[in-house]
């Protein structure tokens, strides 16, 4: 790795992008295949054929000598098989390099074993990759050599989707289809594409890697199990935006460079706001783009941490006591001209189209929170949600004193009349030049927050894909955009339907709007009364999927059928249980293998210094005797709360997979281990440190 390079040189060098295409490509095949990608139009093998010939020839001479159809599946990760570009060696015993279009456009992974919850069962396991041209194919260089990795959906022999693009795919056609139809009635007549923009915030730890592999928790589950709170936490604020320690700076050099040479727009870095947490931001992208590179992000920060000797946790609570990781979705919807529709303007006041689509948002906020909470839910995200951190369980939406006193005005009198107008910002430091103050200040506390141009959705997972958020986002926007057409279609004076249709959006939503601090229990009082769900688990979040309302939505738009759903709840039921049962057996090993073995040693060792400085002076061994005491106490609640964790997890572990048993993984299970947690935590604080088996939250935290 250079130590100095500059950015605008290296910035897309291994992608198969634009500038390579039009170089590369005829140029009626590079002219079909921008229509396809930008309008969506077909493309045929033919065309198909001449690209992956260009894209192969690209490849090799980045030094490629394999391919991949880079999917994915339901495993929260990414997957690939790859296959080298040789063809049957030939008479003369040479080989050529081959990559036809039907390989570029196909690919079949024998797929029997990738979650499919009942979609197919494993005597049918064929399952198709299709290329997806709209995100650009790069060479990933690494360990493998250099590898052409082609971005592609993954569908089942019947064409359902078993991943997580596909879905997103058919979301955008949605509200492309319905924010177009919107904007023609508003008279626009030039926008030819409508799509969301995304850009992610991604949070992450990272710890010494040594210590990492002292640690079976961290290695089988992502997060520890076990752990006494150190000293110090996170409540100096000191960490929070401070400067970059030198051995994680030069991590982040890294990362970056890496992340830019794939074309990922990196941007923003930062330490986050617990001891050894941090944040990358790329530049937000069209949404398929942006949840490709956040993939991309994630294999990133993991591999080279690697290189620095670190580990690096995308866990959303990979310790408890400090604060999580998440991943927070900024999400607009731009044409291909330019315009966002969710930019107010100076005056938003009189800017009918951007309330109208504001106001629809409401909409579709509240009707489906229940969705959009279980678009963030996995299973380590239930340590944030709803559990003793923010952002809340409970969906709201902020939307800052600008906009809520014109949302005030409209429910009120049925219009809006004035824009509040942000203030010169005064120092009291002449030297300190003076400037205008945003109309509205920040709420950190929303789940769902109004950002000057942008909806930032806060209740994401770091370790989920941020796909399933968008899929959500975009077709509950398009069902509230469709129901607008509809009404203004029909009116017969359009201005005065749009103005009833605001104030009545307004009126009937406006229950989901809280600007107050979301971290409080009154909030919680507050949205009982205004009859807001507040969804506490990932168990309890899944019925969202298959509700009536949820497949109407879904099968309306094309983005899901109702057996693709039920599929998707049996397979987030399944992967709950799993994930809490591997928690379970980890605990129990590391309680059975090393902390038992590791405190009778110790308590070994204090009795036979009782015994020995007795006999040596006669002294007062009563500090010995008592810590012998209090340590073969909390043994004693150890061993009986390990039978007991074992008891639940072997009768977990029988019941047939499901909604049932997922529920009991949570109820019973989970409670097995906090109550198993407990009396080990209490005993490392006691125990000799040289003794204890495994790094304390301190040594990981802090000593990175
Ligand atoms: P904030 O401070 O509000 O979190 P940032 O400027 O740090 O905002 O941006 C956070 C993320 O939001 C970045 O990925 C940024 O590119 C993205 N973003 C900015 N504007 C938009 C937009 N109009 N639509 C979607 N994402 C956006
Ligand atoms: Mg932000």
């Amino acid at each position: 790795m250079s130590d100095y390079f500059n950015v605008s040189d290296i910035f897309g060098e291994c992608v198969f992008n634009d500038t390579v295409m039009q170089q590369r490509l005829p140029k009626k095949v590079y002219q079909k295949l921008k229509e396809t990608i930008s309008e969506g139009k077909e493309l045929d093998l033919e065309t198909a054929d001449v690209i992956a010939h260009e894209m192969k020839e690209w490849a090799i001479e980045q030094g490629a000598t394999h391919y991949t159809h880079w999917f994915q599946p339901l495993t929260g990760v990414t997957a690939e098989k790859h296959d080298s570009f040789i063809s049957s060696p030939m008479a003369n015993g040479k080989v050529l390099m081959s990559f036809s279009g039907k390989e570029l456009i196909k690919g079949e992974p024998d797929a029997s074993s990738f979650p499919s919850g009942g979609l197919r069962a494993t005597f049918e396991a064929r399952g198709y990759t299709a290329w997806d041209c709209t995100s650009p194919a790069f060479v990933r260089h690494d360990a493998a050599g250099a590898t052409l990795c082609i971005p592609t959906a993954f569908c089942s022999y019947t064409g359902e989707a078993l991943d997580q693009k596909t879905p997103l795919l058919r979301s955008m056609e949605a509200i492309n289809e319905q924010t177009i139809r919107l904007l023609r009635l508003f008279g626009n007549t030039s926008s030819k594409t409508a799509k969301p923009s995304v850009g992610v915030e991604q949070e992450y730890f990272l710890v010494d890697r040594e210590k990492y592999l002292k640690r079976k928790d961290l290695i089988y589950t992502g997060r520890t199990l076990f752990g006494a709170m150190p000293a110090k936490g996170q409540e100096m604020d000191d960490h929070y935006f401070g400067a970059i320690r030198e051995r994680v700076a030069s991590y982040m050099k890294d990362v970056n460079e890496e992340l830019w040479k794939l074309g990922v727009p990196a941007k923003t870095q930062h330490n986050e706001v617990a001891p050894g947490q941090h944040e990358l931001a790329p530049i937000y992208e069209e949404a398929n783009i942006a949840v490709d590179h956040n993939h991309m992000i994630m294999e990133m920060l993991k591999k080279v941490a690697e290189r620095h000797g670190l580990m690096c946790l995308l866990h959303e609570k990979p310790f408890d006591g400090v604060n999580g990781s998440g991943k927070h979705d900024n999400w607009s919807i731009t044409t291909d001209d330019g315009i966002n529709l969710l930019d107010p303007g100076k005056t938003p006041h009189d800017n009918k189209l951007f309330l109208l689509v504001l106001t629809s948002i409401l909409k579709a906020v509240d009707v489906h929170a229940d969705l959009l909470r279980e678009s963030a839910a996995d299973v380590g995200n239930d340590h944030r949600l709803g559990a003793n951190e923010a952002p809340p369980a409970i969906l709201s939406v902020f939307l800052g004193s600008q906009l809520e006193d014109i949302l005030n005005q409209l429910v009120d009198t049925g219009s809006a009349t004035h824009s509040l107008e942000g203030e010169k910002l005064e120092t009291g430091v002449k030297t300190i030049p003076d400037f205008m103050k945003d109309a509205t200040d920040r709420n950190r506390t929303s789940p769902f927050a109004f950002t000057g141009n942008k909806f930032e959705f806060r209740m994401c997972g770091s370790a989920d894909s941020i796909s399933e958020p968008n899929v959500v986002l975009n077709t509950i926007v398009a069902e509230a955009f469709s129901d607008a057409c509809d009404v203004l279609e029909k009116a017969d004076d359009f201005d005065k339907a749009v103005d009833e249709l605001i104030a009545k959006n307004a009126t009937e939503h406006k229950r989901i709007i809280f600007n107050g601090n979301g971290y409080s229990d009154e909030w919680v009082e507050e949205a009982a009364k205004r009859g807001l769900p507040n969804i506490k688990s990932l168990v309890d979040a899944i019925p969202a999927l298959t509700t009536d309302k949820a497949i109407k939505l879904f099968e309306k738009f094309g983005v899901f059928t109702k057996a693709e759903l039920e599929s998707r709840a049996e397979i987030e039921y399944e992967g709950y249980s799993k994930a809490i049962n591997i928690e379970a057996r980890a605990m129990i090993n590391i309680t059975s293998k090393q902390i038992i073995p590791a405190v009778v040693k110790a308590t070994v060792e204090i009795a036979d210094s009782v015994i020995k400085v007795k006999e040596a002076c006669g002294a007062d061994v009563s500090v010995q005797a008592d810590t012998l005491t209090e340590i073969q106490k909390l043994l004693k609640e150890t061993k009986e709360s390990l039978k007991k964790l074992q008891e639940v997890v072997e009768i977990a572990y029988e019941m047939e997979d499901g909604a049932k048993k997922a529920m009991y993984y949570h109820d019973s299970v989970m409670t097995a281990m906090e109550e198993l947690r407990a009396p080990v935590d209490s005993m490392e604080m006691i125990v000799d440190k040289d003794r204890w088996p495994y790094p304390s939250y301190g040594d990981l935290l802090f000593e990175v």
